[in-house]
């Protein structure tokens, strides 16, 4: 009876060697994947942090341009009107230029007439003062002779000297209309520098606009290529996850067919040092048993500490707890067991069927005796009790989870416990 149990439990463990792989790949794989996940989320929030700045930067970027190009429109609209002005002040000097031109023409056109009048007068032998004063018979006729002849030389010089100031005058307000006109220019020229001025800074600001509108796309590609990846992340943790639970119910179901020997074989080493004793007792709505032996299942440590501090679990410390069992509190398969060396210690994690998970830590050393991928039975002992790791007496740890390898997922056990 005991040699064939023997040897079902060596196909066992060969089978679950097998099996194992495979669930601690499901199982480890889904922690990797998660942080991985959690990476990428991290990233994402860094980024969507940088988009922030970039749109910032850009929205006040593009308010400047705005800002410039109505400046721009504003100077645009003085050179207009500057323009329009110098184009009136152009007109008005070409017909100032006309007047002076006619005003020239007919100072020109009557001193030429003046001097052949003298001339004709000189000619004639009347009117020259010389000839008046030969040809006069008297004084009275010398005297209006030299009148006569003054009285045109001066009426010619009269007119002469009207035309003179008239032309001074034309050009005066010629030259008023070009000086008038060189300030517009100076002020058109002024305005133009400007306006380029600040062009170019709004050609500069929307290159930048430009460039920003650029980040901010590679930031977003960034984003949805993180954002993909984890989408694709979920969908490999789903796959592992239903992998896992193929395996767990192909495993459980090869388990059941020789759990009476293998219970029956491990019962019977009873409290031997190896340790494999199995604990029974009430059984909670939950479907978990205690996970101490009777006499120990006071709960010393709730789940915060005296201090208020969040502990996350319960501890079992009742004196002379250390050496004693720790039994599975369900069904379920391993997917931690490992030494810490602080922390936890000697911990276990046991995946249940329920989908809750559980934690015992600080066992002794040497005592753990399942390892990943085994299935464990409710009440099956997985390791004693001890105070390894970051513990000051001898007590269990033991915790709830709704999702393994996370702190966050911490239930209180005692929702749970008988
Ligand atoms: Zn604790």
């Amino acid at each position: 009876m005991k040699k064939i149990g023997l040897k079902i439990l060596g196909i066992l463990v060969s089978l679950i060697v097998l099996l194992q792989s495979t669930i601690v790949f499901a199982a480890a794989d889904t922690s990797a994947l998660e942080s991985e996940q959690n990476k990428n989320k991290e990233q994402i929030n860094d980024l969507n942090d940088q988009k922030d700045q970039v749109q910032e930067e850009k929205s006040n970027t593009q308010e400047e341009v705005n800002d410039l190009s109505a400046q721009i429109s504003d100077y645009q609209a003085q050179i207009n009107d500057l323009d329009s002005k110098i184009d009136d002040l152009n007109n008005q000097i070409e017909e100032s230029q006309k007047k002076l031109d006619e005003a020239q023409a007919k100072y020109n056109e009557n001193k030429k007439l003046a001097e052949e009048r003298l001339v004709v007068m000189q000619e004639s032998g009347d009117t020259t003062y010389l000839d008046l004063i030969l040809s006069s018979d008297s004084i009275t006729d010398l005297i209006s002779g030299y009148y006569l002849a003054s009285e045109l030389a001066e009426a010619d010089t009269e007119l002469l000297n009207n035309l003179e100031s008239e032309r001074q005058e034309v050009e005066k307000a010629k030259q008023d209309l070009e000086s008038k006109k060189k300030e517009l220019d100076t002020s058109k020229a002024s305005k133009q520098s400007i306006t380029t001025q600040l062009q170019a800074a709004k050609n500069e600001k929307t290159q930048r606009v430009a460039e920003l509108t650029e980040d901010e796309q590679k930031i977003q590609e960034q984003i949805d290529e993180l954002d993909e990846a984890n989408k694709a992340i979920d969908a490999k943790i789903q796959a592992a996850i239903q992998a896992a639970k193929a395996k767990q119910q192909s495993n459980t179901s090869n388990k059941n067919s020789t759990s009476n020997s293998n219970s029956s074989g491990n019962s019977s080493s009873g409290t031997s040092s190896s340790g494999t004793s199995s604990a029974s007792g009430s059984v909670s709505s939950s479907g978990f048993i205690y996970p101490v032996p009777a006499g120990y299942q006071k709960i010393t440590t709730g789940m915060y500490y005296s201090s208020g501090a969040y502990h996350g679990a319960v501890d079992f410390g009742t004196g002379g707890i250390n050496g004693k069992p720790i039994y599975a509190v369900a069904d379920g398969t391993v997917i931690v067991s490992e030494r810490l060396s602080g922390s936890y210690g000697n911990y276990i994690i046991i995946m249940h069927d329920n989908g809750l998970f559980t934690l015992y830590a600080h066992g002794q050393d040497g005592s753990r005796t399942v390892q990943v991928g085994d299935r464990v039975k409710q009440g099956q002992q997985i390791m004693r009790v001890g105070t390894t790791g970051n513990s000051t007496g001898p007590h269990l740890h033991f915790e709830v989870r709704t999702s393994p390898g996370k702190y966050s997922n911490r239930v209180n056990p005692k929702n749970y416990l008988p």
